[in-house]
């Protein structure tokens, strides 16, 4: 780590990070030296971006082709009354500024896409996936493996949400086991047989929840520290309140990081059609 370079008002406003042990000024010097890609301003992207940014992670980039519409309020709080309209990468980025200047902010209003994941995805250590559709799920799955990006990956659905790290870590002995999505789940669902695309209903605080432990496994990614659930699909159900950690094993058959992978570059794939499966 190079020297400590913390200003005394890097030092007030990260204080209690640098109090610890665990962190300590060369943990937040590391957190300002590092970047995170945040694909997604909704309901995961929102308290996401909001702890990289307090915690001051130094480049914050964030990806969204959307704009703010009013129904999007209930849960992604990144965006206030008076954003309605206006593209929600400006509207996050407002927020972030005026939350702490001390950070870079990189707004990216456009889709993701298999033609520009490299540009966007490449210049940052780590990236969260805070998208809302099969599609983008996959396509940064895909390239984030075929990369070595680490990965982290949350989902929502009425009142459940899901969470796990893929560090894509490969080809070393002592880490042999780094599943990635498709392990999981090697093939997005047919459009149509998931529930509709359109109005799927989601309790406004689920995505807090879920969106929040995403920050916290990225932070703990870029500082080193304690156990990811690297290999561990972490459920949350709000309604009866549990929060439930199954194992999660590398698929030799895995058709992206297996042993005989078809997919050798996103060209090989179209990511297109993928049906959405709830608000974001
Ligand atoms: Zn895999």
């Amino acid at each position: 780590m190079s020297d400590l370079r913390l200003d005394a008002t890097q030092l007030d406003r990260y204080s209690r990070h640098v109090i610890m042990d665990e962190i300590g000024p060369e943990g937040q010097q590391r957190l300002l030296e590092s970047s995170v890609l945040v694909v997604g301003a909704g309901g995961l992207g929102s308290p996401a971006i909001q702890y990289l940014a307090a915690a001051g992670i130094g480049r914050l980039g964030i990806v969204d082709d959307d704009v703010v519409e009013r129904s999007n309020l209930q849960r992604q709080i990144v965006h206030g009354d008076d954003d309605v309209g206006r593209p929600k990468v400006e509207s996050a980025a407002d927020y972030v500024g005026a939350l702490n200047p001390d950070i870079d902010v990189e707004p990216h209003e456009t889709r993701l896409t298999a033609d520009n994941v490299a540009t966007l995805v490449d210049d940052y250590d780590v990236v969260l996936d805070a998208s809302d559709n099969f599609g983008t799920r996959y396509l940064l799955n895909d390239h984030c493996v075929l990369t070595g990006t680490p990965l982290s990956h949350g989902a929502i659905y009425r009142f459940e949400g899901q969470v796990t790290t893929f560090t894509n870590e490969r080809g070393t002995e002592s880490d042999t086991d780094s599943p990635c999505y498709r392990c999981l789940f090697p093939e997005a669902p047919e459009p149509g047989t998931v529930p509709d695309c359109a109005t799927t209903g989601v309790l406004g605080v689920l995505p807090g929840t879920v969106g929040c432990i995403q920050a916290t496994e990225v932070v703990k990614y870029v500082l080193g520290k304690g156990e990811l659930l690297e290999g561990r699909l972490l459920m949350y159900d709000a309604m009866d309140m549990t929060f439930e950690t199954v194992d999660v094993l590398s698929n030799p058959s895995c058709p992206v990081c297996g042993d005989e992978p078809a997919i050798e570059s996103v060209e090989d794939v179209s990511y297109e059609g993928s049906c959405e499966i709830s608000a974001d």
